[in-house]
């Protein structure tokens, strides 16, 4: 896919505001009501922001309210620090909820449900291990039957659930099953299971419940409970549909309606909670919140901004076709952003020293602009001495034609400071290039240039006698291939081992000091950059955001 296609497309409606418009124009809402259902069995990635964008999106344009509600049903893999990290990742991302709220709170109600569809004779007590059921249930092809549990009365499906709720069996010894058509060409519908016994602590209801919902017995009806007018889920979800409905009808209760669109997956990366906890469990990643993680907190530990993500899952839209986009569209959206907010800094990543050896002043103070794209920022004070260092790759020695930057008898312009000319080499006994021998010219400070030189390359550089030393981490893909699920083997064999390089010694402007975790720099012809919220007290480390460039497009990989 390229970028240029996105920038390019026109906005119209996605086929889901079409729905929701026309529903509005039909008169058949007043307004309505999404709702965002995460389970709290991980931190949200950068599929879920397109969830979130989609449903907090939809009553943005159309007015009404999106709920946050914790799909909490399954107590084994749920805990409150996932709760509170979706919470403020969505915060973050810059979207409010009307209510939180959470499907255990519906524990009674669904039970009540259930109660309801026993008497309609719509459920029934099924005491079947679960080979049994699988097995009973027939295939794709051939029809499932109905064993002799299903022919259990009223009264007695009413106390075999009283039981069930009462703890008086063991896990997997009954289930409810609803009873609907073991002959569909839906497999869903052929009785589906409503309620298995469990005995699990649950993170909110605690040991009140033994037995708990299943999925196709919580989602329609807490939609329902909330008058969600439009549930939007993705694709793996559309047999469950009829199940939804036919639950929803016979149960007589609000008519929520669901809508799929196509899951979207990032390249490079993988987007599944389970996998990505196997790479916290596994230490292939500090954390949930790794700068390399495709989760939310990631990317925030990692400087992307907020409108950068709402940005990409706008532009990538949403579709009924599951697609993989590529990882250089969201880098894309984030240097488009970050270009416009960055303060501008310098640094010397690998320095080499400089000496002006025609300077004869102690030290002058210049002004440096924060930021070209916005001049509200204001400027900055630098100061120029001497000696200063500059970057070890801006200098060559037998320099090919065309080469612009520092070489024997060359000039450069140093940034918001002077032109200089190189002179002289000197080296070590090893032959390594250790000082660069300069003359400056007076009359070319920026700004005020009169000497009528031009050159060609502008170089960044700090003042070796101010200056502080910080860490880089420069982040690259995590993984090697586009879909690291899709590869044989196992996918954390395609693990980039170079993710990750962390340089120590550069040398910044002093101005970088007062850094804090919401600041976005610019450190120039570099990247862009943001403090890392884990910098020990005594070493400021910056995280490496995307670079200038798309260096993988060049490449061609
Ligand atoms: P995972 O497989 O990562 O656990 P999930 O779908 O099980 O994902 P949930 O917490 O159940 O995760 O998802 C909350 C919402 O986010 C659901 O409505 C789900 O459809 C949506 N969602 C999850 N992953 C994606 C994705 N890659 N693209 C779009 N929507 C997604
Ligand atoms: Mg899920």
């Amino acid at each position: 896919m390229s970028v240029d296609k996105h920038v390019e497309e026109e906005k119209s409606l996605n086929f889901l505001e079409e729905i929701v418009e026309n529903d509005l124009s039909a008169g058949k809402y007043q307004s309505i009501m999404t709702r965002f259902p995460p389970e709290p069995n991980g931190y949200l990635h950068i599929g879920h922001a397109s969830s979130i964008c989609l449903n907090f999106g939809l009553t943005q344009k159309f007015g009404g309210g999106t709920n946050l509600r914790f799909d909490d049903t399954n107590p084994v893999t749920e805990d409150t620090e996932y709760v509170e990290s979706i919470k403020e990742d969505i915060k973050w991302l810059g979207f409010e909820w009307k209510n939180e709220l959470y499907a255990s709170d519906y524990f009674e109600t669904l039970y009540e449900f259930a109660v309801r569809l026993i008497n309609k004779g719509l459920a029934y007590v099924d005491d079947s291990t679960s080979e049994e059921i699988a097995q009973q249930k027939g295939t794709p092809t051939q029809p499932g039957h109905r064993n002799q549990y299903a022919e259990r009365s009223v009264e007695e499906n009413l106390q075999l659930f009283a039981n069930m709720r009462a703890g008086k069996y063991k896990d997997g010894e009954k289930v409810l099953r609803a009873k609907i058509d073991m002959e569909s060409s839906n497999m869903l519908m052929r009785d589906p299971i409503l309620y298995r016994i469990k005995h699990a602590h649950h993170h909110r209801t605690g040991d009140a419940w033994c037995i708990y919902p299943m999925y196709d017995f919580a989602h329609g009806q807490s939609d329902s409970i909330e008058h969600i007018t439009h549930s939007i889920c993705t694709m793996e979800f559309v047999p469950h549909r009829e199940v939804y409905d036919w639950l929803i009808e016979n149960l007589g209760i609000f008519p929520s309606k669901q809508y799929e669109f196509a899951r979207r997956n990032l390249s490079h990366t993988v987007t599944s909670k389970r996998k990505l906890l196997q790479l916290v469990n596994e230490k292939y990643v500090s954390g949930w919140d790794d700068p390399r993680m495709p989760t939310i907190a990631g990317y925030r530990r990692r400087g992307y901004t907020p409108e950068s993500i709402r940005d990409f899952c706008d532009r990538i839209g949403v579709g009924k076709r599951d697609n993989m986009v590529d990882l250089g569209l969201l880098e894309f959206c984030a240097r488009e952003h970050l270009n416009k907010i960055a303060l501008r800094r310098m640094v010397v990543f690998d320095p080499v020293k400089v000496v002006i050896t025609n300077y004869d002043k102690e030290s002058e103070t210049l002004l440096a602009e924060n930021n070209p794209e916005d001049l509200n920022t204001g400027n900055r004070e630098i100061t120029f001495s001497r000696e200063l260092y500059i970057e070890r790759e801006d200098f060559m020695e037998n320099p090919p034609k065309k080469y612009f930057r520092l070489a024997p008898g060359q000039k450069v312009r140093l940034k918001h400071a002077y032109i200089i000319q190189c002179d002289e080499v000197i080296k070590d006994e090893a032959g390594n290039v250790i000082q660069l021998n300069c003359t400056y010219i007076p009359e070319s400070k920026s700004g005020a240039d009169t000497s009528g030189i031009h050159v060609k390359g502008t170089l960044h550089w700090v003042n070796a006698k101010d200056h502080i030393a910080i860490q880089i981490n420069e982040y690259d893909r995590l993984f090697t291939v586009e879909n690291p699920a899709n590869e044989e083997g196992e996918f954390q064999s395609y693990i980039n081992p170079h993710s990750l390089t962390v340089l120590n010694g550069a040398l910044a402007e002093p101005a970088l000091k007062d850094a804090v975790v919401t600041d976005r720099f610019q450190f120039l012809r570099k990247g862009y950059f943001v403090l890392d919220k884990e910098s020990p007290k005594d070493l400021l480390v910056f995280n490496r955001t995307v670079t200038l460039k798309d260096s993988w497009a060049k490449a061609g990989k």
